[in-house]
């Protein structure tokens, strides 16, 4: 039996097989071979392999985001199938008697070059497909980069894990995962905590664990792998009693968020997909306060069309039968990478071209995203809320482009609903204007996580920093007091969906600040609850 430390970012106790999770991070070599039938039966091997991964992501997609999303999987299961794709890689392989990786990176290399160079844009699309399918083929030869033998629920271990690759793994067989690097910010661990899945990072990981038994113990920050006989009775029975714990909690299930002082608090969920709906309504959220839309861009494969968000929208809406759900505009950047978005390489995304920035750059994409959203209004209680807002003129732009696309609807005949508009407050900027700024807009979210960074100069994503990261540091505190403050000058509510709403340390102290909604992933909906209707101070 080994145990390691690391840092939890999410409670509970996870029990089950180690899967040794690897990244496409293998250099690919040219090494002469001998036997070229023999490395022409492996590459074509690896295409059917990849092609039923292509097959699956394509299901996938199907499900969570709709045809137009999922259709780049079958266009690439088509490029696989090109002769003279084929024809390059089996040449190569022949010709220099070399190994079927190397001959797959340099057709790859080779036909994405010819496609960057040709006139029609379709066609330049494409060449970011070609490094795609090789790059998936060359991870199937070279056995990694995919989660191979997956059958029962396992505990993923991996070097890291962006958010592009967590949302894809199956959530029914994910019992929590363990990595090296990760900071306790990153988008990684928010998920971690939305799908309510135990999770270390900060450990110094081993292949040699792959098919072992792992426990996590997401209390103490310790991993065990190969336990004793008793310490893994130990943990079964802890585990128990964490269930049981779980089910006191629910007794909070269908009661009033309300103070002893008869404040009426909106006590919403965090989701990022559609899947998370089960989780936001089983514990009883009273609405969507953040609905995290960029997940949607970031399981797909290539922009989303309207009619897929629109699908989701609604189905999150009608779902929610009348109770508000808050979507925020897309906030891709800084950690949320989207192949073909082709953002160029930046020397500080987190400070680069990310959410609202990109939306005002490119307005056929936010407006195919607020159309779908109005459309979707129909059907339910929808609110739109933009992050990384800096001034009131972003804000007046985005009305604007807003009004225009009600108006292509009202041309069109299309029904909408009432749609509120709010921001999130996760500048220090907006912080400071927030007077100015609640005058333009019907409510204020305060993104702590962002607040956090930008106040305190910390990136949220350096591990080696999360001491420094103190999202109770009195700059934060003070600043969402503020914010508060001024909104109810205006007229209008405030509330936290940072991961600081969670915070059960702080609810009295929001409370007495007057915050009027906190949005917390769903797992803190019921020990948040039960703290509100402790309250007994006065609030604003
Ligand atoms: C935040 O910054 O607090 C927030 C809720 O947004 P995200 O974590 O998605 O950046
Ligand atoms: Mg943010």
């Amino acid at each position: 039996m080994q145990v390691i430390q690391g840092k939890s970012i999410f409670g509970g106790i996870a029990i089950g097989p180690i899967i040794f999770f690897t990244k496409e991070q293998n250099q690919v070599k040219r090494s002469k071979i001998e036997d070229t039938a023999g490395e022409i039966a492996r590459y074509e091997a690896a295409i059917v392999t990849a092609q039923e991964q292509l097959g699956k992501l394509y299901e996938k997609a199907l499900k969570e985001v709709g045809e137009s999303g999922a259709q780049i999987f079958e266009v690439h299961q088509m490029m696989l199938e090109d002769d003279d794709y084929n024809d390059s890689v089996k040449n190569i392989i022949e010709t220099q008697m070399v190994n079927a990786e190397y001959a797959v990176a340099t057709t790859g290399d080779n036909f994405a070059e010819i496609f960057a160079a040709m006139e029609d844009e379709y066609f330049q699309a494409r060449a970011v497909d070609m490094k795609d399918i090789s790059e998936r083929v060359i991870n199937v030869l070279m056995g990694v980069g995919e989660v191979s033998g997956w059958e029962e629920p396992s505990i993923i271990v991996a070097e890291d894990l962006a958010p592009s690759e967590t949302v894809q793994f199956d959530k029914s067989k994910l019992l929590g995962f363990v990595t090296r690097l990760g900071s306790s910010n990153s988008h990684t661990a928010i998920l971690a905590r939305t799908m309510n899945i135990p999770a270390l990072i900060q450990i110094d990981i081993k292949e040699e664990w792959n098919g072992k038994m792992g426990i996590i113990d997401g209390f103490s920050g310790e991993f065990y792998i190969d336990p004793e006989p008793e310490v893994l009775e130990k943990y079964q029975e802890k585990k128990a009693e964490q269930e049981e714990h779980r089910r006191l909690l629910a007794e909070q299930k269908g009661k009033p968020t309300v103070t002893k002082s008869g404040k009426e608090i909106k006590l919403f969920a965090n989701i990022g997909s559609v899947s998370d709906l089960p989780a936001a309504m089983g514990n009883d959220a009273g609405g969507i306060g953040l609905f995290r839309s960029e997940f949607l861009y970031l399981e797909s494969g290539d922009y989303p069309t309207e009619d897929d968000q629109f699908k989701a929208y609604k189905m999150v809406a009608e779902t929610m039968a009348g109770k508000k759900v808050i979507i925020r505009t897309l906030d891709i950047g800084a950690d949320k990478q989207v192949d073909y978005f082709n953002l160029d390489k930046e020397e500080n995304p987190a400070m680069g071209l990310r959410a609202i920035r990109i939306c005002l750059t490119r307005p056929e994409i936010f407006k195919t995203q607020l159309r779908a959203i109005l459309r979707a209004s129909a059907f339910g209680n929808i609110a739109v809320m933009y992050p990384m807002i800096i001034s009131v003129d972003e804000v007046r732009k985005i009305k604007e482009i807003m009004a225009e696309v009600k108006a292509e609807l009202d041309a069109a005949g299309i029904q909408y609903g009432e749609v509120e508009q709010g921001i999130m407050i996760e500048t220090p900027a907006s912080v400071i204007i927030s007077d100015l700024l609640a005058q333009e807009v019907d409510f204020f979210s305060i993104g702590t996580n962002d607040l956090t960074q930008y106040t305190l100069a910390i990136d949220r994503q350096n591990a080696k920093l999360d001491e420094f990261y103190n999202p109770h540091h009195e700059a934060v505190l003070r600043m969402i007091e503020m914010v508060v403050d001024n909104a109810h000058k205006a007229g209008i509510w405030a509330g936290i969906c940072g991961e600081l709403g969670a915070d059960t340390g702080l609810t009295d102290r929001f409370m007495a600040m007057g915050v009027d909604e906190l949005s917390v992933s769903p797992t803190f909906i019921y020990p948040v609850r039960q703290i509100i209707r402790e309250y007994e101070g006065p609030t604003k």
